[in-house]
């Protein structure tokens, strides 16, 4: 067993990859080199694994909803073994009633099942989880707006944000005519020069639109989009905007979605679908992001692989 998870740790090292599963199978094989008795059967419960291998924003979710699904656990633990020692499998009972919690541990896989591991049934489908509602910081400047993560477009401050965006439109397309008018109408006949000025003006007016204007108007159709430059904190990772109905009024919050790669173990987060996909929005698996490809429903929060 030491062996086996020694060899498990050094491939852990070897192979750096990114995503919840790897994270929980490091902690618990670092947790089982370090116990005092190495026979003692150690057990895991999912709350323990949230504290110690989730985000300060996954910590507010429940920790069943947040463990990955025993089989993409496994196919991770698969993936990073070799076999050059004896091979480790998931223990796992599932809770249930009251005081009955989940427990995961490491174990030897049986030697006739080493065979057979990995090359269980593959699943094609994910399950999203979308975080809590205010457990994603927004920047500096969005949090004035932003009350628990979301805002009530109707009330004063929505009201009062909307129109900002309005205004900041409005200012950022008048600024692009100005600028080609000032080229049009100067007395000068127009020269190479002035054409190169004023391709980068538009490149540059056109690409602060599409990251931190447009997508302000395109959410009201799509429901879902990538979150606009400036609205999440620096320091969170990709996350989306979501506008929706409730009690009569049309919210808009801070999200974001996240499923397990069950091809990988590693996570899937929501990116554009171009070039390689027609959908707006796909998961797509960070650690192979155009071959790990899948749907994204906001309704069921299921999908399908569709890629590559
Ligand atoms: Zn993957």
């Amino acid at each position: 067993m030491i062996d086996a998870l020694q060899q498990l740790k050094s491939n852990l090292e070897a192979k750096p990859t990114r995503g919840r599963s790897y994270e929980i199978i490091s902690y618990i094989v670092d947790a089982c080199l370090q116990r005092d008795d190495v026979y003692e059967k150690l057990t895991f419960e999912a709350a323990t694994l949230l504290h110690c291998c989730g985000t300060a924003a996954e910590r507010e979710m429940d920790p069943q909803k947040w463990m990955p699904n025993i089989s993409v656990l496994q196919k991770a633990l698969n993936l990073t073994q070799t076999s050059e020692a004896r091979r480790l499998r998931f223990g796992y009972s599932p809770g249930g009633g009251r005081g009955n919690v989940s427990l995961y541990w490491l174990e030897l896989a049986p030697e006739e099942a080493e065979n057979q591991s990995g090359r269980g049934v593959q699943s094609d489908e994910v399950t999203y989880r979308r975080s809590v509602p205010g457990s994603i910081k927004p920047s500096i400047t969005a949090r004035f707006f932003f009350k628990k993560g979301e805002i009530k477009n109707r009330s004063v401050v929505g009201t009062a944000f909307l129109t900002s965006i309005m205004l900041a439109s409005l200012t950022w397309i008048a600024m692009l005519s100005l600028v080609i008018l000032s080229l049009v109408l100067q007395d000068e006949s127009i020269n190479m020069g002035s054409l190169i000025h004023l391709l980068i003006a538009v490149i540059g007016f056109l690409f602060i639109w599409k990251q931190s204007l447009a997508p302000w108007f395109k959410v009201i159709d799509e429901c879902v989009v990538k979150a606009p430059l400036g609205v999440a904190a620096i320091f969170e990772d990709s996350c989306e905007i979501e506008m929706f109905r409730h009690e009569r009024s049309r919210w808009t919050r801070l999200v974001r979605f996240s499923a397990d790669c069950p091809l990988c173990g590693s996570n899937i987060e929501l990116r554009q679908g171009k070039p390689d996909h027609v959908l707006p929005l796909v998961g797509r698996c960070i650690e192979s992001p155009h071959a790990h490809v899948y749907s994204f429903d906001r309704m069921t929060l299921r999908g399908k692989y569709i890629g590559p």
